[in-house]
């Protein structure tokens, strides 16, 4: 049995449409994925029909922008309810602001000399409910300043880049709550990505285990190399966690990670949705 439980449609910042990606994940071989898109459910419903007639199961799931210590982390929740409204307001004022601060990039770019314009950024986002730094990555492709995603953030946009503008997110410890009173399970997305062993240090995520409850971490992550996975392996089989492994596909928007390029074992999965079960949630 073959399980991505980390991916991204066209409704945040992934380039399939829902529809799209359950038929890729066919195509790639997977009997299980999550819809993962950050900070809305949007694409859910439509990812999960398309898997009832497909014959791939779609597990509802969300990827939550949270912050500690002023930095970023992702939280990925399973099996909460998408009518919750506390989680449904927070992950408004996520998306509001997040789309909120696209004016002060754009200037930003313009102030550094690339031509950009806040419509270009729409143009690109294609409707998505909240435009993010992704979208100011293609729309600076459309324009030939870079050749892809990555170059747009290495160079401008990453969150130590000359054109990066803070926008607000959940305090973590609060959107493992939120998690959890939405009836779902929450896991660290690729918390030793990207500089993230200095936000999220062991002692640390152990207290979120014990005060909050937290239920799991990613492991196999394209962020994560071999020496991170065996680390995190080995705490989470220390603190009784679900070690989940997952692709976090974006469709083109990241080359580095096609459909299925880590998988998550059955036994974790069938950990994880009786633990959905048991938080009320749907699995
Ligand atoms: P934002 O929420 O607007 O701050 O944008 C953050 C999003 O940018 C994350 O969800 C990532 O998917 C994406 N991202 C971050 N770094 C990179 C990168 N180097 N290349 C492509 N996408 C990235
Ligand atoms: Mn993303
Ligand atoms: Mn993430
Ligand atoms: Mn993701």
């Amino acid at each position: 049995m073959k399980i991505d439980l980390h991916t991204h449609s066209s409704v945040s910042d992934g380039t399939d449409t829902p529809t799209g990606l359950v038929m890729k994940a066919l195509n790639a071989g997977l009997d299980v994925i999550a819809l993962t898109d950050h900070d809305t459910f949007d694409g859910v419903a439509e990812a999960q029909e398309a898997g009832k007639r497909i014959g791939v199961r779609v597990v509802s799931g969300i990827e939550m922008s949270a912050e500690h210590g002023g930095r970023s982390v992702h939280l990925l929740g399973y099996g909460c309810d998408p009518f919750h409204r506390p989680l449904l307001e927070e992950l408004t004022h996520i998306r509001v602001d997040r789309t909120a601060r696209m004016p002060d990039m754009v200037q930003r770019l313009n102030g550094l000399g690339l031509e950009v314009t806040l419509e270009d950024v729409q143009a690109a986002a294609k409707g998505a409910p909240a435009i993010g730094r992704p979208h100011i990555a293609d729309a600076l492709v459309a324009r030939g300043h870079v050749a892809d995603r990555d170059e747009a953030f290495a160079r401008w946009i990453a969150e130590d880049g000359p054109a990066y503008v803070k926008r607000y997110a959940t305090p973590l410890e609060r959107a493992i709550d939120l998690v959890h009173e939405a009836g779902g399970v929450a896991v660290i997305a690729h918390p030793w990505g990207r500089g993230g062993r200095e936000v999220l240090s062991a002692p640390y995520i152990e207290r979120l285990v014990y005060e909050h409850g937290l239920e799991g971490i990613e492991v196999d992550h394209p962020d994560h190399d071999d020496d991170t996975r065996s680390l995190l392996f080995e705490m989470g089989a220390r603190l009784g966690l679900v070690r989940t492994g997952s692709s976090d596909y974006h469709g083109t928007g990241k080359k580095r990670n096609p459909l299925g390029a880590n998988l998550t074992r059955p036994s974790a999965f069938r950990d994880l949705t009786s633990r959905i079960k048991r938080r009320g949630g749907v699995a």
